[in-house]
């Protein structure tokens, strides 16, 4: 079975439904990832690399990822910290506004629980992801202690994969945010940026720029979110530009990105080419925005990806 871990945070949402009530579901870029490859390839073991607590809303958290058939052998429970949360509001015109606790959460741990046993295991895996978030939740020991463990997956064979997801409130400086990044697509053999994720760091503005950045860097297979209506992959020296059709009716593009990598790098494994690949990405993609939240309702989403995922 071709598998793929995905390292990162998963967190408590709180969602204001009126004064006085608040829904609670979970979220979290690596998470959404995770969820959107699985029901797009069950077949495929897809896998959350994670730390959780030791407390009620964590053990609801794991129950969550079991119940989307997500692996959970690599999501660690650590005995004191808790998990992050974050609260979105939406004012009367809609705009949604997000405040974090996520600060001291059992995630930023994960590091801590990654012993020779555990990377053994990993080295096994076909893929192993990582986020701008991923690495923006870690300390600079913790930092270099995952340089060291990527360069001895990839060294085993492992498809290191890199989406960039810059969040500026996560880092302390721009700077520090761009000497991670370097480290990381020098390490990667694929990356998934979007245009806007460069543009703040390293002033490229266009698909094309984007990715002669990533070839300079040293990946194989780039593939680049230029907006609503288009995607530009290069694969082994190849570029090729994917046309999207932008979706009329957009509720919510809270994780348009994560379920396009996760569909993505799922149809990869499953052998898909990348023109097909692209196709089953930004329709998971253009699902998902068709709904509230990070998570769109499950049958919708299977339903809406039925042509691929039987094909
Ligand atoms: P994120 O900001 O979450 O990374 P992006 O805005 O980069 O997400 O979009 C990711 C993908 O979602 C795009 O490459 C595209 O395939 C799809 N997408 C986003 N907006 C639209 C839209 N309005 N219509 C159709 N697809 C869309």
């Amino acid at each position: 079975m071709k598998s793929i871990y995905f390292l990162g945070e998963c967190m408590v949402e709180l969602k204001s439904i009126d004064d006085t009530t608040m829904r609670q579901s979970f979220a979290g870029d690596v998470y959404n990832s995770a969820v959107y490859l699985k029901r797009c390839f069950p077949s495929l073991n897809s896998g959350i690399l994670t730390a959780v607590g030791d407390d009620a809303l964590s053990k609801r958290m794991v129950e969550q990822f079991e119940q989307e058939q997500i692996n959970v052998d690599f999501a660690f429970v650590h005995s004191t910290k808790a998990p992050g949360v974050y609260y979105i509001q939406t004012d009367e015109n809609g705009e949604r506004s997000f405040t974090y606790w996520r600060n001291d959460s059992a995630a930023r741990q994960i590091m801590t629980f990654l012993d020779d046993d555990v990377i053994d295991k990993l080295a096994e895996a076909d893929m192993v992801f990582v986020s701008g978030i991923s690495l923006a939740i870690l300390d600079n020991t913790e930092l270099n202690k995952l340089w060291g463990v990527l360069e001895t997956l990839r060294g085993n064979g492992v498809n290191i994969v890199f989406d960039p997801n810059y969040r500026a409130r996560l880092w302390h400086s721009q700077q520090e945010a761009k000497s991670a990044f370097d480290r990381a697509f020098a390490l990667a053999n694929t990356t998934l940026p979007g245009v806007e994720d460069l543009a703040v760091l390293y002033g490229l503005k266009r698909a094309d720029k984007v990715i002669q950045f990533c070839r300079e860097a040293g990946c194989q297979e780039i593939v680049v979110k230029d907006g609503p209506s288009s995607v530009v992959t290069s694969v082994n020296g190849q570029m090729e530009v994917h046309p999207v059709k932008p979706v009329d009716h957009v509720v919510d593009t809270t994780s348009a990105g994560d379920a396009f990598n996760g569909a993505y790098l799922g149809a990869r494994l499953s052998g898909f080419d990348v023109k097909k690949a692209v196709a089953c990405a930004a329709k998971a993609a253009g699902t998902v925005i068709q709904y509230p939240g990070a998570i769109a309702p499950a049958e919708a989403f299977n339903h809406a990806m039925v042509d691929f995922v039987s094909a």
